[in-house]
């Protein structure tokens, strides 16, 4: 492509309502246009890159028989109803009517649908398993879009689903994707890991999240050094650690604490630390129909995790009670204790909290605490004992003792083993040698691929703009003559594009009639891989330089041996970023 006619709609300004580098970047490099709130258009450029994302994803699922399908965007609610989503999604399902008043939705997923096909086609054991996959549309009205194609409303996914017969099935093919995973990322040029996660809306357990380590990634990654362990903060679970144990329990009696309305307040004035209190968080859980009050315990120095607690609750979503709400439950705010509440308030414990010994924790009339509270003996009542705790940088390890150390990191991809929870609702069976039905054994693997592009410029970018990894360069080579009225430089640059493009090297030649400093300005904020410089030493001696665009090395190269040049450090790029099978 010659630059002169290539479709460019560079910015020279940062866009005010870009954050972060991968956003500015894609922005100004003409790369992504936005439509409307968390929804954008790809423009040539960034197409490009786009497809090259895609082909990989094609190559690795194909690899592993994968079959790619494409379903509709627009699916029926009655879908929806078979599995019991469409009364649980949530705001995030884009819900319409078609003329007729009948109920559809727009995708945010395709279990549903992938589901009633292999229901509607798979009779027997024979024909399992299956991993039919798409690369398709997604809509999600996200409460909160950002950070441009991270979190957009309208997004490209690729989603593949295994068909299995039993669960030694689902764990192949669930190993398979775990491979295809970690080579579709390499192949990008994203430094990876894959954590442990939390299964969420879908369900189903077993479950791991690739994350593409970035400062801006919005999830909290915990992991081990000295050996494997890894996982998001929102499952990431280690043992417990109570304070007081083998004391002998003292007599419990109330303490007047005037002013203390933080443990770090309450501690102090006791003379003690943090971790022998017992903090008490009101919440209210909000389901379909219903809010509920309800107060988790937690040991004081320890915070809650919002996600583990959503979960014990199975709510949609959780919010703090206010304080007029927890004054109609018989507590003060700030002084909240489980003391004596009245039976029907849910209480649940983490893990810790039954096991201390002699702890503090509020009275719930105003100024008050209690000191050497001791659920071991009674003092309070627990509806449930469960793991709620955020676990913080320093912990201990749960699979070899040593500190934990934590990361971010842009969630790429997941991997879910979904077990029978959707074959089961909606009755997709088969038949097994003896005649005997089952229900097939599921597992769904989705990629953002609009995410992931992003994700590599937030990785490889520097002041001057991106550092595309040669698999996902809109183009390989771009070739700058420096002077455009030099008519035999001109020539031979076209000469050079001409034997490029004949090699099947994608390549632009930067023919406009700009100042060199101009060009050389694009050619740093687009980003390609490797760029010939032809200026006046060309002319003189005959000898052209090759910039590498990640390293900033500058090779030069006589005119003649610039094709060989190219092609071999384009190879040895590739070679770079190809896993070995
Ligand atoms: P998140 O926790 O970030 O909201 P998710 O866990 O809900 O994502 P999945 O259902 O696992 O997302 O979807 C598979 C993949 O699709 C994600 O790993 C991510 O790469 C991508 N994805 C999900 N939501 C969005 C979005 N709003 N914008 C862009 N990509 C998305
Ligand atoms: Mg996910």
């Amino acid at each position: 492509m010659k630059m002169s006619q290539l479709y460019l709609a560079t910015l020279r300004e940062v866009p005010a309502e870009a954050e972060i580098a991968s956003h500015q970047l894609m922005l100004r490099a003409g790369l992504i246009h936005k439509v409307a709130m968390g929804i954008y258009s790809y423009m040539p450029l960034g197409w490009r890159t786009i497809k090259k994302i895609m082909e990989i994803i094609r190559q690795e699922m194909d690899a592993k028989g994968g079959q790619e399908l494409c379903m509709p965007i627009v699916q029926p609610a009655e879908l929806w109803q078979d599995s019991g989503r469409w009364w649980v999604y949530g705001q995030e399902l884009m819900r319409m009517k078609d003329r007729h008043g009948r109920d559809f939705l727009l995708g945010p997923t395709h279990e549903e649908v992938i589901t009633a096909h292999l229901k509607q086609d798979v009779r027997s054991y024979k024909q399992l398993p299956q991993m039919p996959y798409q690369i398709q549309t997604k809509f999600r009205d996200e409460r909160r879009p950002r950070f441009g194609v991270i979190r957009s409303r309208e997004f490209i996914m690729k989603d593949l689903y295994s068909f299995d017969r039993d669960e030694e099935g689902l764990d192949i093919s669930y190993n398979k994707m775990y491979d295809a995973y970690t080579r579709v990322f390499s192949r990008c040029g994203l430094t990876c890991r894959p954590v442990a996660a939390d299964t969420g809306a879908i369900g189903g357990e077993g479950s791991h999240e690739f994350m593409a380590l970035s400062e801006i990634g919005e999830s909290q990654i915990l992991f081990c050094h000295h050996c494997d362990y890894a996982a998001t903060d929102e499952i990431a679970a280690v043992d417990p650690v109570p304070t007081g144990v083998g004391e002998e329990m003292l007599p419990m009696e109330p303490v007047e604490t005037p002013d203390c309305k933080t443990v770090e307040d309450l501690a102090k004035f006791l003379g003690t630390t943090t971790d022998r209190t017992v903090k008490t968080l009101c919440y209210k859980a909000i389901y379909e129909n219903e809010e509920k009050f309800f107060v988790a315990l937690i040991r004081g120095d320890r915070q809650v995790n919002e996600i583990k607690l959503q979960n014990v609750m199975g709510c949609l979503e959780l919010r703090f009670a206010q304080d007029d709400e927890v004054r109609e439950h018989g507590m003060e705010p700030g002084f909240c204790g489980p003391v004596g509440l009245a039976e029907d308030i849910e209480i649940i414990a983490d893990r810790e909290v039954p096991l201390m010994v002699n702890h503090e924790c509020g009275d719930g009339r105003k100024d008050y605490h209690l000191i050497n509270v001791n659920y071991q003996r009674g003092d309070y009542r627990i509806s449930k004992v469960a793991d709620i705790a955020l676990v913080e940088k320093g912990a201990a390890c749960p699979h070899c003792g040593q500190p934990l150390d934590t990361a971010r990191g842009i969630e790429v991809g997941q991997i879910f083993k979904l077990h029978t929870k959707y074959s089961a609702k909606m009755g997709a069976r088969y038949v097994d040698e003896n005649g005997k039905e089952h229900d097939m054994v599921m597992g769904c693997y989705g990629i953002g691929v609009g995410r992931t592009m992003a994700a590599v410029i937030e990785q490889n970018h520097d002041e001057h703009g991106i550092i595309w990894p040669i698999t996902v360069a809109p183009y390989e080579v771009s070739i700058v003559p420096v002077n455009d009225k030099d008519e035999w430089l001109m020539a031979k640059a076209e000469e050079l594009y001409n034997q490029l493009l004949a090699r099947r090297v994608e390549v632009v030649l930067d023919d406009r009639k700009e100042r060199p400093g101009v060009k050389f300005n694009d050619a740093d904020l687009l980003g390609f891989p490797l760029r010939v410089v032809m200026g006046k030493k060309c002319h003189e001696t005959g000898i052209a330089e090759i910039k590498i665009r990640a390293t900033g090395e500058v090779i030069e190269v006589a005119l003649e041996d610039l094709v060989d040049k190219v092609l071999a450090l384009r190879e040895q790029m590739f070679a770079e970023l190809t896993p070995a099978l």
